[in-house]
């Protein structure tokens, strides 16, 4: 049983089979799933797709980094109230994003800083976005570091995670860095890519019970499917070559990441479905 701790279902993509792509996930290996929204107009459907599907499906409000001029002085009321939805597990995904064409770093810094602080205040974890290991994402990760010392100063109690770093491709001293102060780990389809030494010797390094996996469906897709859409039934490919990775039986894989994804979001993916 897995669980993508990450996807975006909502996204335009999937409009023409949301709900078959759901039942090829649904009906392998994959017991649940957490969508998320990386803008406030995003929201309204994560939810639905959340209360569609409760008890599979969780969902997150976020701002991420591509929009994070969009605040104004009532955000952190409108992020407290999506939060108290029942099915709202985390506030993300939020970060820093300094490629290409970035938005100010301060306008980012200062609307991560806000969300933190909401999220410290209210008891929330976060999905940090920060998905790549070159100059300026190592940059943006240095600067994330520095803020996230200051928010989880130490790391929470042993049932709970601060957060997770989503999609991690960066370095291990960045993701050690933040284990320590309590964060996840997600491990997505470029594990399997065939350019992926890097990103395996991490994977190595790191414990199994801070590691969960997640696709970032519809973006990433594992290697037998790059060039095309990504979804959450292709799941089962990333956790076996993360079991390949860490030299433990795929059964250990699938029972640790659930476990963590648990702890991470504070819900049960295993409940009785009705
Ligand atoms: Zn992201
Ligand atoms: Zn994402």
């Amino acid at each position: 049983m897995l669980v993508d701790t990450h996807a975006h279902l909502s996204d335009k993509q999937f409009d023409e089979d949301r709900w078959e792509t759901l039942d090829r996930a649904f009906g392998g290996r994959v017991a649940g799933l957490v969508e998320i929204a990386d803008q406030e107009s995003q929201w309204p459907a994560a939810r639905t797709l959340a209360e569609q599907n409760a008890g599979r499906v969780f969902w997150c409000p976020g701002l991420h980094p591509y929009y994070a001029d969009q605040t104004d002085p009532e955000l952190e009321d409108r992020f407290q109230a999506a939060l108290k939805h029942p099915q709202s597990v985390a506030l993300g995904e939020i970060g820093l994003d300094y490629h290409g064409d970035p938005l100010p770093p301060a306008v980012q810094r200062a609307a991560l800083t806000r969300l933190l602080s909401l999220a410290v205040d209210i008891g929330k974890p976060v999905v940090i976005h920060c998905r790549e290991a070159d100059r300026a994402a190592r940059q943006a990760q240095a600067e994330m570091l520095e803020i996230f010392s200051r928010f989880f100063p130490a790391a929470p109690a042993a049932d709970r995670a601060s957060g997770v770093l989503h999609c991690f491709q960066g370095h291990l001293d960045f993701a050690r860095a933040c284990v320590d102060r309590g964060f996840m780990v997600g491990v997505d389809g470029p594990i399997t890519y065939p350019n992926a030494a890097a990103l395996k010797a991490v994977v190595q390094e790191l414990p199994l019970d801070r590691l969960v996996l997640e696709t970032d469906s519809p973006y990433l897709p594992p290697q037998p499917w790059r060039g095309k859409r990504n979804e959450p039934s292709y799941l089962e490919t990333i956790a076996a070559e993360m079991a390949r990775v860490k030299g433990v039986p795929l059964a250990e894989v699938e029972r640790q990441t659930t476990l963590n994804a648990e702890r991470l979001y504070q819900v049960s993916f295993q409940a009785p479905k009705i």
